[in-house]
């Protein structure tokens, strides 16, 4: 779980949930896995996991005082296999969860893929409460129509726009957030490594924050450990 933070205050909002795969005592990256998971039909049982995951991991930070939301990252096979609604609201009912703190994070260039099928579940996913996150913004091909008709919350960011950020070198992010306030959408910067970014960032008038500079994605009982002894905001905007 990697956490999300308020950029004004830098306080967790919420975390992303991102698969990790421990073959033999060694911890295997996603961008290794996932594919193979996907040609071996086994992405939308791993699609599952994460959620039940995602939710046991909520109920119980609720539990311990933590009313943060979670983001899940979910596969075109998720779409098309079973009714990804009815499972989300089960486990949202099993694990006493409101549906507004369950993130679906899809990239923009799965929404390309298929459009039609996705758009329904995506409307019926909201219709239930859940936010819907447009995932790596800026590196695939959203036409605007799609922007507006799609029941999206919120852009993330892809880091190729976060890590080359300068001074003179804004143009990008700032049409990105002055495009999404249009929209009535919230703005989440992904791999924000450095203060200057941060920085940047905040007088770009980004809402949230995701990357290294706060933290890197952990299992959950480094999560607690994390929370509990975090200082408080050292810089704010
Ligand atoms: P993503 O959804 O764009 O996730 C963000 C990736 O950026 C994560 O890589 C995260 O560890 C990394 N990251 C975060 N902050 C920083 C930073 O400051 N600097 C740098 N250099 N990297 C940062 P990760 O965990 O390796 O995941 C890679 C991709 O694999 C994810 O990209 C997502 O597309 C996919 N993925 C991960 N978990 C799942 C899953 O459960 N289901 C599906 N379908 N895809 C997943
Ligand atoms: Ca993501
Ligand atoms: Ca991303």
């Amino acid at each position: 779980f990697q956490p999300i933070v308020d950029a004004q205050t830098q306080q967790i909002q919420s975390i992303e949930a991102l698969a990790r795969w421990r073959l033999d005592g060694v911890w295997i990256a996603p961008y290794e896995f996932i594919p193979i998971a996907e040609e071996a039909g086994l992405i939308g049982e791993l699609g599952q996991q994460m959620l039940k995951h995602a939710c046991a991991t909520l109920q119980r930070l609720h539990g311990l005082g933590w009313p943060i939301s979670c983001s899940v990252n979910v596969s075109i096979r998720q779409f098309s296999d079973g009714d990804l609604g009815a499972e989300v609201l089960s486990l949202l009912r099993l694990h006493q969860l409101t549906p507004d703190v369950l993130h679906i994070e899809v990239t923009e260039s799965l929404i390309a893929q298929r459009e039609v099928e996705l758009s329904r579940t995506l409307h019926r996913l909201s219709e239930l409460g859940l936010r819907l996150h447009l995932d790596d913004f800026g590196t695939g091909y959203s036409s605007l129509s799609r922007l507006q008709q799609l029941p999206l919350h919120t852009l993330k960011i892809d880091r190729s726009f976060v890590t080359p950020l300068s001074e003179g070198n804004t143009v990008m992010v700032h049409t990105i957030v002055e495009m999404a306030r249009s929209l009535g959408l919230q703005v989440i910067a992904e791999g924000v490594e450095t203060l200057g970014q941060y920085e940047l960032l905040c007088q770009l008038n980004v809402d949230f924050m995701q990357g290294y500079l706060f933290a890197k994605p952990m299992p959950e009982a480094e999560l607690l450990v994390w929370l509990e002894q975090r200082p408080l905001a050292q810089a704010s905007c």
